[in-house]
Parts: C-alpha cells; structure tokens; sequence
C-alpha cells in the first residue's frame, strides 16, 4: 500500500516535468535562442590563437582581430588630455636683454658674463655725498680680553664719549667682570657732518644675570638705568644610575660635563672608581644653579657629590679650612681619626729602613736618617698628618724637599722629589698629594727619602704615631652638619629615569 502511493506520486512527478521541459524551448523560439547558440558558438572558438602558427588561415586572422581590438580599444577610451594654457612672458627686446643678462648667472658656456662691470657713461653724474641713514642700530659684541670703551669705539662711538660710557657703566657693575661674548645693542644718533662720530643715543646689555644696564640719551648728557632680574638661586640636585659609565649616565641625567669632571674627580679622591663603582650604584649630585627670570641659566661649581652602593655611602661635601677648600666625608669629619700615619707613597715597597748602612753614592757606612720607599717616577707623594709646610725647595743632597711641622712636636720630610706642589707656609692635609716621586739629589734612582723628627731630632719612622685630632670640632663641625642637611633636603631635579638632557640645561 506504501509502495504503491509513492510510485503514484513519484510518476505524477515525472510526467508534469516532462511536460514543462516540452513546453520551453516551443516558447523561447525567436532572437534569445539564436543568441544562446551564438555565445555558446563564440565561446567555443579561440580567440587568443599563437599567431606565429597557421599564418593567413582563418584562425589567425581571428586572433589578429582579437589582438588589433584590444589594442585599439583603450586607445579609443583614453581620456583627452590637453597641456594647460598659461601666460607666456612677452620676449624681452634687445637692449632689456643686454641689462637683463648683466644680473643673471650663466654657466660660462653659454658665455656668461656675470659679474661684469659697465663703465660708467657720461650720462653718469656722480653725487658730492651720498645721503646717511639718520640712525644705526647695531649690536657689538664683547670679545676675550677686549675693553668695554674699545668695543664701542669699534662701533663708531667717538673716543671720548666711548670713555665716558665706560665711567658711566663701571659705577654699575666692574668692567672687569663682563663675560666675552656679551651682545652690546647700541643706536648711534644723526650727526651734524661726515667728519665727527655719531652720538650714542641707546645703548643696552646685559652686565650681569641678575643686572640689566640701559643708557638713553636725555638732553645732553646720558642716563644710566638699572634692570634688576630676579635669579632663583636654588642649587640643582640630579640623581641617577651609574649604568655603564658614571660620565655618560650623569651627562644623560642632565649635569653639565665640568660638574661630572668634578663629581668623578672627588670621588676618585676616596674610592676606586674601577674596583668600587659598579653599574647599580646611584650618584648624587647637586651644583650651584643660578635661574633668572628671563629664562637664563647658569651651572656654578659643585657642592655635593654623593654615590650610594646598597647601604654604603659616600657622601662628599665642599668646606673650606684654613683658607682651603676641599672634600670632606660627611661620615667621617667629626671623627678623631686614629693613630698611624698615612702612607707617604701608595703600595710602595721599604727599599732601605732606618739605621747604619753602606751609602752606595757616598762609598762609607753612615746613619741613613730616614726610610727610603722604592717608588715609580712619578707617583704621588702624600703628607702622613695634617700640618703647615715648613720649607719646600732644593735641600742639597736631599734635592727637592718638603717639610712639613706637625701639630705637635712631630716634623716630617719627603725628599728627592721630581716636583713639588706645595708652598711653604701653607696648610696641607693627611692624604694631600705634597710632590711627586723622583731621583734629585744624591739618589740612585727614583725613590722617595722620608724622614721623621721628634723636638728636631731624626727618629726612626716606624717607631712614631701620628695621633690626629679632627679636622672639625665645635661651631665648625655643627655649620658643616647644617650644610650637609640643608642641601639634603633639597627636592631631585633631575634624574636619568625622569629627565632627558634636552629638558635640562646644556
Ligand atoms: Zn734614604
């Protein structure tokens, strides 16, 4: 029964197809179906034959209608383009020419004549004086080692008023103190003939950062006026990694590279830079800064430098002592420090000690008075304590000395120097480079001969202890502390995370 019904129904089917399928192409007779055949007959043809094959069959010549259309037809479709109509320069006649060309720049091959020069004609007529500005403004500039009333007689100011300028100026700020490379602008007046000097009528620049000067002519006479700036004299603090190089993380940082000369230089007075200084270290910086409100800045020296390894700090602070100024640890300055004196020369070897020897110069057995120190040429000799230069200068055998009395009834000297660089009378410091190793005098070679006194009597070196006090005690070691935390407190300006050298001065 279910079989039957389909097959019904599936036959049905199949007969009304038939039926539709008969009835089309009856219908469609006429245009569209001749259309359908030709499309189905033109795309069975090859329209793109090798045209190097079968040449003159009908074939090729398909295929050389093919290539001819398509080459043809975008010609046809190409769009117009015609060049823009512009306005042509009229020819220049002969003689604009001639005038033209003696202001042109021809290459020489086409026979260029710039530069010529047109003798005058009688029709030229020469003026008796050519007319003069009424006023010049001009700026001068103050050059190294040049003097104030020179640069404006430079200028054109005649020499007495020039002078008088000078005077005017010096009772504002020393003529001497003016930095080279300062911008002068000057306005000169009208002058009554071409044989005198024009009359200053302006003149204003700079004297200082702070200081402003202006001259303007009133009546006769000139009248000096005082432009105070005001200037932020905050110091400037810069912090910052070490990284690779102290010198090109603190440039980057912003510090100016005379204050990265003097940072590396006070540090390396008290650590090794190479052995001590590693690349997570952070430096601390801060130099006198000088802001004027006009937007200039100056960079002065610097007064702190600190460097930070983990918990270890070296903090360094500028003081002055005695009429001297030096770096002082801010950790170790109200110290006593202990007996024992420093060594005269770094790492050296005791050649010869204290007591009878054979002189080998002298050819006898004699006391040797002191301790000789085989030493390089060359290397730097230290005072052991602090003390005042007694003599520095040429002792005979000894050649170039230095003595230096101590606090106490302790002297030291330190001979055959190749130099020294001290001068007496003059305070030095325990650690201060006082000479340099060399062989003058009765020596053999370069060393350095040390000697110690007691009341003026030789001692054997080894037998002393130089006890010292601190360099600081008192009202000067609290100003000192005061210092030191003044400029601690200061706020960072710059940093090598925060800040690029171009936001900072240069
Ligand atoms: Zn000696």
């Amino acid at each position: 029964m279910f079989q039957r019904s389909e097959h019904g129904f599936g036959h049905a089917g199949l007969t009304l197809t038939l039926n539709s399928a008969h009835a089309l192409p009856v219908e469609r007779e006429g245009w569209a179906g001749r259309f359908d055949r030709l499309a189905e007959y033109l795309s069975g043809l090859d329209w793109v034959p090798d045209l190097g094959a079968n040449v003159g069959s009908l074939e090729w010549f398909r295929g050389l209608f093919a290539c001819t259309l398509l080459c043809v037809l975008p010609i046809m479709l190409m769009p117009d383009m015609r060049p823009l109509p512009v306005a042509v320069p009229a020819p220049l006649g002969h003689d604009a020419w001639e005038e033209t060309r003696a202001q042109t720049i021809a290459p020489a091959a086409w026979g260029g004549d710039t530069g010529k020069h047109m003798a005058a004609t009688d029709a030229v007529i020469a003026l008796a004086n050519a007319p003069e500005r009424p006023t010049l403004e001009l700026t001068a500039s103050l050059g190294q080692g040049d003097g104030f009333a020179r640069v404006l007689e430079r200028a054109g100011v005649g020499e007495d008023e020039a002078h008088q300028v000078a005077n005017l100026v010096s009772s504002a700020t020393a003529l001497g103190d003016l930095k080279p490379g300062t911008q002068i602008k000057l306005t000169l007046g009208r002058r009554t003939n071409r044989n005198v000097a024009r009359p200053l009528d302006f003149l204003a620049f700079r004297a200082r950062l702070d200081l402003g000067l202006v001259l303007k002519r009133e009546g006769a006479g000139l009248a000096l006026q005082r432009i105070p700036i005001s200037v932020d004299r905050t110091p400037l603090r810069i912090q910052g990694q070490v990284g690779d190089s102290l010198y090109r993380s603190a440039r980057a940082a912003g510090v100016p590279a005379r204050a990265v000369e003097s940072y590396i230089r006070a540090i390396a007075s008290k650590l090794s830079l190479g052995s001590d200084v590693n690349a997570d270290a952070r430096f601390d910086l801060i130099v006198e800064h000088a802001r004027a409100a006009t937007g200039e800045t100056e960079v002065g020296k610097l007064l702190y430098a600190g460097l930070y390894r983990g918990s270890r700090k070296t903090q360094l602070l500028q003081w002055t002592v005695g009429g001297r100024t030096d770096w002082y640890e801010a950790s170790g300055v109200g110290q006593a420090r202990g007996g024992g004196f420093a060594q005269p020369v770094a790492y050296a070897r005791i050649s010869s000690g204290f007591g009878m020897r054979f002189h080998p110069l002298l050819g006898y057995t004699r006391l040797h008075r002191g301790v000789d120190y085989a030493a390089p040429y060359g290397a730097p000799i230290r005072a052991v304590s602090d003390g005042f230069v007694a003599n520095a200068g040429w002792a005979g055998g000894y050649g170039n000395q230095v003595r230096i009395a101590h606090s106490n009834i302790l002297g030291t000297s330190y001979s055959h120097m190749s130099r020294i660089v001290v001068s007496p009378g003059s305070r030095v410091f325990q650690g201060q480079v006082i000479g340099y190793v060399g062989s003058t005098g009765l020596s053999t070679g370069p060393h350095l001969h040390f000697e110690v006194y007691r009341s003026g009597q030789v001692v054997n070196p080894m037998t002393v202890s130089f006890a010292s006090t601190s360099l600081l005690s008192g009202n000067e070691l609290a100003q000192f502390r005061a210092k030191l935390s003044a400029l601690l407190r200061l706020p960072v300006n710059g940093s090598a995370a925060t800040s690029s050298p171009s936001t900072a001065w240069r």
